[in-house]
């Protein structure tokens, strides 16, 4: 640091602290009796009563000894600190200030405070925007994860059913057949299609079709475990895979499901809607099969099987 050891320079910093010119506010009290025996302009004019006695009356317009005060922790707590650096709301001139507090001792042993207040209002005022900024930034991200999460979710639902669509069915069904190998565990699918679905729209509507399909839809998902993939292939035709789950389980399964299908009742506009599905089952062979489709495809044929032979029944595959 360089040394200013320059009296005239000393004396002229000095004058300007304390001129009238000063940007601070500066003010120096004396402890003996807590009056204020100098301010500056600028503190004159943020004092609430410049006529008061004591300072707290004097600077910030209070009854008794401010809560804030430093006093003691400059006199008594740590002395040897040899200033005291803090901030501070004036309530009087409703403005920030940083102050900067230190007790001088004259020879007649009197301590004076000295205090010089800089005004930070607008560095405060900045700081909390640009907290604010970085609060709304924050909502607003969380916004956009949620809808984007919401997107990712309807990218793989059917609308009409808010099943899992193919695509959906046919990544997750990797992943299950990747477990399924590691674990030396059998896995089946079933392929539902509603019969004579047509002649459902023809004769009721589209709209009792639509309903009927969401029927079928939270049948599927009802019936079958947490661990079971249901999906809407399209139109009203259905995929369920069945992990850990062999072909008899599988088939005994889709009977379950027939049947509950065919003893339903759809009461709709005030008529009964009775209808049956087929069901087309195999179970995915981890020697020879890379691919879910193998299995589908297999699945499908049982499928077509269960309709040629009379449909509102469960096949399995059988070459
Ligand atoms: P099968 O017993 O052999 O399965 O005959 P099907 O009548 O059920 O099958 P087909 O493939 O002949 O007809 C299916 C119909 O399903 C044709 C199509 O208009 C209708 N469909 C496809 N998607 C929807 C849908 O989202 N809502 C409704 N209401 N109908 C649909
Ligand atoms: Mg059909
Ligand atoms: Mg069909």
């Amino acid at each position: 640091m360089i040394q200013l050891d320059n009296i005239e320079i000393k004396n002229y910093i000095a004058i300007e602290a304390f001129s009238d010119n000063s940007l601070l506010a500066v003010s120096a009290i004396n402890l003996d009796t807590y009056e204020v025996i100098y301010a500056n302009k600028v503190m004159k004019a943020i004092m609430a009563d410049t006529s008061a006695k004591k300072c707290w009356e004097s600077i910030y317009g209070q009854e008794s000894q401010c809560a804030w005060c430093k006093v003691h922790s400059l006199l008594v707590e740590d002395p040897s600190q040899e200033y005291l650096i803090y901030e501070n709301f004036n309530e009087v001139a409703n403005r920030w200030y940083q102050l900067q507090d230190k007790i001088i001792k004259l020879q007649n042993g009197t301590n004076i405070l000295i205090s010089f207040a800089l005004d930070i209002s607008i560095q405060k005022e900045s700081q909390s925007q640009l907290i604010e900024t970085h609060v709304k930034l924050a909502q607003q991200t969380q916004t956009l994860l949620e809808v984007q999460k919401r997107l990712r979710e309807q990218a793989n639902r059917d609308p009409l059913t808010n099943m899992y669509n193919r695509r959906y069915f046919s990544d997750m069904a990797q992943k299950i057949i990747a477990l399924a190998k590691r674990d030396k565990e059998p896995l089946s699918l079933l392929m539902i299609d509603i019969d004579n679905f047509k002649k459902i729209n023809d004769t009721y509507g589209h709209s009792a079709g639509d309903e009927v399909i969401k029927l079928l839809a939270n049948k599927l998902i009802g019936l079958s475990r947490e661990s079971d993939i249901s999906a809407r292939f399209g139109g009203e035709e259905f995929a369920v895979i069945l992990p850990e789950t062999d072909i008899e389980h599988a088939l005994i399964f889709a009977e379950k499901i027939r049947i509950d299908i065919e003893q339903n009742r759809f009461v709709y506009e005030a008529g009964e809607i009775c209808f049956t599905i087929s069901i087309g089952v195999d179970e995915f062979n981890p020697a020879t099969d890379r691919v879910i489709d193998s299995s589908l495809n297999r699945a499908d044929e049982a499928l077509y099987e269960a309709k040629k032979s009379g449909k509102n029944r469960v096949c399995r595959f059988t070459k």
